[in-house]
């Protein structure tokens, strides 16, 4: 190779590189929203109720591929597309790569089903005891209280689910055999609130959930799962903060991938529910050309950090029909935790898991720092290789 085309080479990686961490245009540059009100902008309605679904309504924000127009097309019912316009304003036009872009843009990889995958992977629908309830783990449980979402992502492990099928507006008869069911459960001391995306619901709905499960005495830890905050973070208001506040303690899980999604309006949305005293933690789908890079992912956590969000988890992408395009192996999981642990805070480093298919719950992996173990004598290795010995 001449060193001319090394340098071109190095040149491109560096142009890629500045793409992905390249922040948003302001939606006033883009011609079909030039025209919109701020106020309605910043209304979690207004975001919703003009969300993209057409490829003639995406096509006059960004330049369409052949894949991305059959992908459209056929993803039609559960996990249509929905984009917020929130979210097109951080999409690259230039870059048909753009990670903002690839998960929310369906494309014909979507529709071949691959070795291996499966519908429900994580066998969710068998360990439901009752409706909206999975009970996987003896002291917690997760309730699925929506099929809606912000915006449908197209590595999403609930694709059964989720996508606004009709739902029964008689919330209180919907989730009545759940709540019964935590109630006369007494080894359950935690409740994970998840969907589908639960912030899609109104503030009266959400609060007479949570009041629900507050009135349980030996429900201790209540958690959300969300990723509002990321794909429309108008949604985090005043009014529900103030709501939140009233059933405190309640963690929440918001749902990062890159650090291209961290823009000023989302940590705005992180602020208030950090200043309203709810602690945040993010989960991340490991994804193939999306985050499986070691220095993306040291971007994202330490971005996370900055706006007071611990990474928790680093989800495997799993083996749900129709992801296997944005599959990585495992190895680049592992990879990730290695160039992290040591290298930097360790609050920066999530728990890298892969949820054992079949409903083994999640499975911790990463790089192995203990080489051998005898009777009193454990060999580890730091994270520069180097070999110490722990006698005990
Ligand atoms: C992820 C998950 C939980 C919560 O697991 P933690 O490791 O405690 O965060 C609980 N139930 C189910 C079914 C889950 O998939
Ligand atoms: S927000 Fe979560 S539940 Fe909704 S589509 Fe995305 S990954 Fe799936």
């Amino acid at each position: 190779m001449s060193n001319s085309i090394l340098v071109d080479n190095q040149k491109t990686q560096l142009e890629i590189h500045l793409r992905r961490i390249q922040r948003p245009r302001d939606y006033q540059q883009i011609c079909i929203y030039k025209d919109v009100n701020p106020l309605e902008w910043d209304d979690w309605h207004w975001q919703l109720q003009h969300r993209i679904h057409t490829r003639e309504e995406l096509s006059k924000i960004i330049k369409l591929t052949p894949e991305e127009e059959k992908g459209i097309e056929k993803a039609k019912g559960r996990l249509f597309m929905a984009i917020t316009p929130y979210w097109a304003t951080l999409i690259d036009p230039e870059d048909a790569n753009c990670p903002i872009r690839r998960q929310a843009v369906p494309v014909s990889a979507e529709f071949v089903a691959s070795a291996h995958e499966m519908i429900d992977p994580l066998a969710e629908d068998r360990d439901s005891p009752v409706p909206h309830l999975v009970h996987r783990y003896p002291d917690r449980v997760l309730l699925l209280v929506t099929d809606h979402c912000g915006m449908y992502c197209r590595h999403c492990t609930r694709r059964r689910l989720v996508g606004e099928g009709e739902q029964d507006n008689n919330f209180v008869s919907r989730f009545e055999p759940a709540i019964e069911y935590i109630k006369s459960n007494r080894k359950i001391r935690d409740v994970l609130i998840s969907g589908g995306d639960p912030f899609t619901l109104e503030d009266e709905i959400i609060e007479n959930l949570l009041q629900g499960i507050r009135s349980i005495s030996h429900v201790e830890f209540l958690r959300i799962g969300t990723r509002v905050p990321v794909t429309l973070p108008q949604r985090i208001t005043e009014k529900l903060v103030n709501m939140l506040k009233k059933y405190s303690p309640i963690w929440l899980s918001i749902h990062f991938n890159h650090s291209k999604e961290i823009s000023k309006r989302c940590k705005i949305a992180c602020d208030m529910l950090s200043e309203a005293g709810l602690p945040l933690g993010s989960q991340t789908v490991l994804l193939k050309g999306i985050n499986d890079r070691p220095y993306l992912m040291k971007r994202l956590v330490h971005e996370l950090l900055q706006i007071r969000v611990r990474p928790y988890y680093i989800y495997q992408c799993d083996p749900v029909k129709g992801t296997q395009h944005f599959r990585t192996p495992v190895s680049a999981g592992i990879n990730i935790i290695e160039k992290l642990r040591g290298h930097t805070s360790g609050y920066a480093v999530p728990t890298y898991v892969i949820d054992g298919p079949g409903g083994g719950g999640k499975i911790p992996v990463g790089p192995n720092y203990v080489l051998s173990q005898a009777k009193g004598k454990y060999v580890l290795r730091n994270y520069k290789g180097k070999i110490y010995t722990y006698l005990e």
